[in-house]
């Protein structure tokens, strides 16, 4: 294996509980211990994690996070929520992020990606490599 995705989908504790209440019960601290292990076997920019943009966290609190995941070797990988029709989500009226504030975030991030030297092609395998889901890929991260 040469990476691989430990997905927490957002930092916002609130946001995790609501949406996701399984992964929402593990506490932070345990995903930043596997995101810490992972970067020890796997090095660094060759872990990543999906972060969900539009789950009505703060977009300023998303970044700083991003940053903290960066610092530790991790690549966020940012993505907009996409509800799909006939979902739980559409049928409470959720709707994908304006564009404006996925072009934001993801400006944002792929700059700080940049500047410390993590590309997602060079995790050669996953989310991050492969990029299609998000933009980061077509900000140079
Ligand atoms: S299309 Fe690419 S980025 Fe999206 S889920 Fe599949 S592997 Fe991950």
């Amino acid at each position: 294996m040469t990476a691989i995705g430990i997905h927490v989908e957002s930092l916002d504790d609130e946001v995790r509980r609501r949406w996701m209440p399984g992964k929402g019960s593990v506490p932070m601290a345990e995903y930043e211990a596997a995101w810490d292990e992972a970067v020890r076997v796997f090095g660094r920019n060759r872990v990543s994690t999906y972060l969900l943009v539009g789950l009505g966290e703060d977009p300023d609190e998303l970044v700083a996070g991003a940053r903290r995941l960066i610092e530790r070797g991790v690549y966020p990988f940012v993505v907009p929520l996409r509800p799909m029709a006939g979902t739980l989500a559409c049928r409470d009226g959720i709707s994908a992020p304006p564009a404006d504030l996925v072009r934001d975030v993801t400006e944002r991030i792929a700059a700080m990606l940049r500047a410390a030297g993590m590309i997602g092609a060079d995790q050669r395998a996953g989310c991050a490599a492969c990029g299609a889901c998000g933009a980061l890929s077509a900000a140079g991260a």
